[in-house]
């Protein structure tokens, strides 16, 4: 029977995907798996490349009537899918604490900016959409944005339902339609809610398609004829494979990648304040996060009584089943990330940092970590761990500062904690990222901003607030003349 008082009930998602109709996949069903106890939560459909072009190829007819719509209409879609998510906000909450393994504050923090994107994005469509250029007498020339056609969108496990709906939301917004590949292990809180909440806001039929699938149902979306862009989150690994695809095939790439971020505490640092900001940084959802604090750049006179008190803290923090518990963290997704994380802590002791606090875990419970004495040799300093450790470096002058923090493939976010605000500026400038934080830590999003990395964290792309434009549109010169003049030759 239907329990309507549910979004999303399981008659609806049962090994169903998302075509505009709910339907079987073409693949065997996954299975949903709570990652905090190990319990089934549900058959998962599964698209395979077939479909994916299919679904394409669907959504690119349905695309030209969506834009033709009155853009009252389109609004009203976004606006009614933001109210929807409120009246269903326990229920977002429930599905990312239990497929995603968040905690309560977490997820309730994920769903929140959701719904204030949905609402963003509902006044995109009437906006301005473009200029009135100068041009010679009598001509009217215009320069206008207009929608690409069938976007791609391929998203990760972490904050699933966001990170996805980021995309989702301007890309409809704008007038263009919509593949959702969502990843497979959060397919649905990133996935079927999405799709949930547009068909129930009113999406035309064909308009949204959320089509859950591994790297192999990604790949055929990179490669599908009727999708003009990508726009995709996730691994660097990936997002090369992603980019050389869409390259081939000539699709606009929008590339948002991984990090090794880091949080610099100057010597004039209020020691509590920048604990507490270190703490959040690598801690939040596990250290699963793409702007995680990944490095924690602490100058010497501070260096042990920091060092000593974020040790201290991590000891009050656990881990455990965000679902029956309040734990301060919750599981990692899956083994293979527990064990990546494992084999970076390991490693970082056999290069020379100290192991100051956790280390261990318990199926996928990882404590939290704290490795001290790290230098710029070490994996930990290295790699994205994307795991509750707390990487700790001690550097001697700004300059030192500088040169560590950018001595990094990657360049998505940095934070400076210092009294001196004039000199956290000066130092900031020096720093290669995308996003730069003065008194805060590395993990910020306030959805109105635009959010981007250099360097291998993307691809020059950025997404959110004024980005939007850039990202979900392309320019379309327009000419219109009284009579059509008489040309000399
Ligand atoms: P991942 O790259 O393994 O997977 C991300 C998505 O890409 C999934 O949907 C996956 O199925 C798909 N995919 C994998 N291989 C593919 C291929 N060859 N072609 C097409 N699609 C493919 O990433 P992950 O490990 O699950 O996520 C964590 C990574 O994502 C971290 O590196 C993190 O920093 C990054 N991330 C970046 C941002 C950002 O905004 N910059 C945000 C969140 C996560």
């Amino acid at each position: 029977m239907t329990d309507t008082s549910l979004l999303l009930g399981k008659d609806i998602w049962h090994a169903r995907l998302y075509t505009g109709e709910w339907q079987a996949g073409t693949l065997p069903p996954a299975e949903v798996i709570e990652p905090a106890t190990g319990a089934p939560l549900g058959p998962l459909a599964l698209a395979d490349a077939e479909l994916v072009c299919r679904s394409a190829a669907d959504a690119s007819r349905a695309q030209p009537a969506w834009y033709a719509m009155p853009y009252e209409a389109r609004a009203k879609v976004l606006r009614t899918a933001a109210v929807l998510a409120e009246a269903h906000f326990e229920e977002l909450v429930d599905w990312l604490v239990k497929e995603s393994g968040s905690t309560r504050n977490k997820a309730a923090f994920e769903a929140s900016v959701t719904i204030k994107l949905l609402h963003e994005c509902s006044g995109l469509p009437s906006r301005s959409q473009g200029e009135v250029l100068p041009s010679t007498p009598g001509r009217l020339s215009l320069a206008r944005r207009r929608p690409l056609g069938v976007i791609g969108v391929i998203s990760p496990f972490n904050f699933p339902l966001y990170l996805a709906m980021r995309a989702v939301a301007p890309a409809l917004a704008m007038g263009n339609a919509v593949v959702l590949k969502p990843d497979p292990r959060t397919a649905v809180c990133g996935g079927l809610v999405i799709a949930r909440l547009f068909e129930l806001a009113g999406v035309p039929r064909g308009v949204l398609h959320v089509l859950p699938g591994g790297a192999d149902a990604g790949a055929a979306l990179t490669s599908a004829p009727h999708v003009a862009m990508i726009q995709f989150t996730g691994s660097t690994g990936a997002g090369r494979k992603v980019g050389e695809a869409a390259a081939r095939n000539l699709k606009k790439a929008s590339l948002e990648l991984g990090g090794k971020n880091s949080l610099i505490v100057l010597d004039d640092a209020d020691l509590d304040i920048a604990v507490a900001n270190a703490a959040w940084g690598a801690y939040l959802h596990q250290g699963q996060i793409c702007m995680a604090t990944g490095r924690i750049l602490v100058q010497r006179p501070i260096y042990a009584r920091f060092l000593d008190r974020l040790v201290a803290k991590a000891k009050t923090l656990a881990a455990g089943d965000p679902a029956r518990s309040d734990a301060a963290l919750g599981p990692l997704i899956n083994a293979q990330q527990r064990d990546h994380a494992y084999r970076i802590v390991q490693a970082a002791q056999q290069a020379g940092a100290t192991l100051e606090a956790g280390g261990g875990y318990e199926g996928l419970f990882f404590q939290p970590t704290v490795l001290g004495g790290v230098q710029p040799d070490n994996p930990a300093f290295r790699e994205e761990i994307f795991g509750p450790v707390a990487v700790v470096v001690p550097f001697d002058s700004d300059d030192d500062a500088i040169r560590m923090a950018n001595d990094t493939e990657y360049g998505l976010s940095a934070a400076i904690i210092s009294r001196d605000v004039g000199r956290a500026i000066r130092l900031g400038e020096q720093l290669r990222t995308g996003l730069l934080h003065i008194n805060d830590q590395t993990v910020n999003d306030e959805v109105v901003n635009p959010f981007g990395g250099v360097g291998a964290s993307g691809n020059g792309s950025s997404i959110g607030g004024p980005a939007n434009w850039e990202e979900f549109t392309q320019w379309q010169w327009m000419t219109v003349k009284g009579e059509a003049p008489l040309y000399p030759l």
